[in-house]
């Protein structure tokens, strides 16, 4: 089953992410001038590539929060629809894909990101896999040629080593690092500039999540609240919604997510999220 259940799964036991806190741990900063460090901008377009529904709140709902603060344009890719993660066996995947999709606007909503600014790729999920790599790294490339990214954050595929992911994840790290070569160089994809005169567009930084090797730190602790109620918007997600769908979520629920979303990305007497940054050539 995708990532996305085995954290609902982690989060329904109360218990903190010790993966990520060990990460977390062995990080090491790169120093960033206080111009270029995205916290600062203002003004500038950024892309989220996600394998589902969820994982960009997850990973990167803080910091997108701050962009949307600070007046930058966030547009989220979303690989899949996210239709097979639920216990609920009354449950069918057309409806959870509606349900899902419901989900992911309103957490964004809390996080500054209208509903317009959400790319569905639609791709079923647990099968991005087996979609037609050509195709799927040309629809990346062609959403980078057209919002043209001042940044771009997506799932790590490892730096000097292939970074091991599940299922959907894996193929999202790959597709997106190498959607940005072919968004570099225009004959990759030459039907983009003639059809539709997308030019080729170089993405000059990336920051990526899921990483065993972050080396930036973004100080989310000013909106680590709005990640949290954002995160406890992917209501089918967690118990008991997740063993049978309801949309309600009781207040005894959201306070126990509440905590668990708050203890995975304390860091002392801050909220943190952290990432790999790499400075593309
Ligand atoms: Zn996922």
């Amino acid at each position: 089953m995708v990532k996305t259940l085995c954290l609902a799964l982690l989060l329904a036991l109360a218990g903190p992410l010790a993966g990520h806190a060990e990460e977390a741990a062995a990080s090491k900063n790169v120093t960033v001038a206080d111009k270029d460090r995205i916290e600062h901008w203002t003004g500038k377009t950024v892309m989220v590539f996600t394998p589902h529904p969820d994982d960009d709140t997850f990973l990167c709902g803080g910091t997108m929060k701050l962009l949307t603060q600070n007046g930058n344009r966030v547009i989220i890719v979303i690989y899949t629809n996210d239709n097979k993660g639920s216990l609920d066996l009354e449950m069918t995947r057309e409806r959870l894909a509606v349900i899902r999709r419901a989900e992911e606007e309103a957490a964004c909503q809390v996080l500054g990101v209208p509903k317009e600014n959400l790319v569905w790729l639609g791709y079923d999920d647990g099968d991005l896999e087996y979609a037609n790599p050509q195709r799927l790294r040309g629809e990346a490339c062609r959403l980078i040629k057209k919002h043209r990214p001042d940044a771009v954050f997506t799932i790590d595929p490892g730096d000097e080593f292939e970074r091991w992911h599940k299922t959907d994840h894996r193929m999202a790290a790959m597709i997106t690092k190498d959607a940005f070569i072919a968004s570099e160089w225009q004959l990759y994809y030459p039907q983009h500039l003639l059809d539709e005169g997308l030019k080729p567009h170089p993405v000059p930084v990336a920051y990526y999540y899921y990483t065993t090797s972050p080396n930036y730190t973004v100080d989310i602790t000013p909106v680590a609240e709005d990640k949290a109620r954002a995160s406890a918007k992917h209501v089918s997600q967690f118990s008991p919604s997740l063993e049978k769908y309801t949309p309600e979520m009781s207040d005894e629920t959201y306070q126990l997510l509440r905590k668990t979303f708050l203890d995975e990305v304390k860091d002392g007497d801050k909220y943190v999220e952290k990432f790999r940054r790499e400075v593309l050539p």
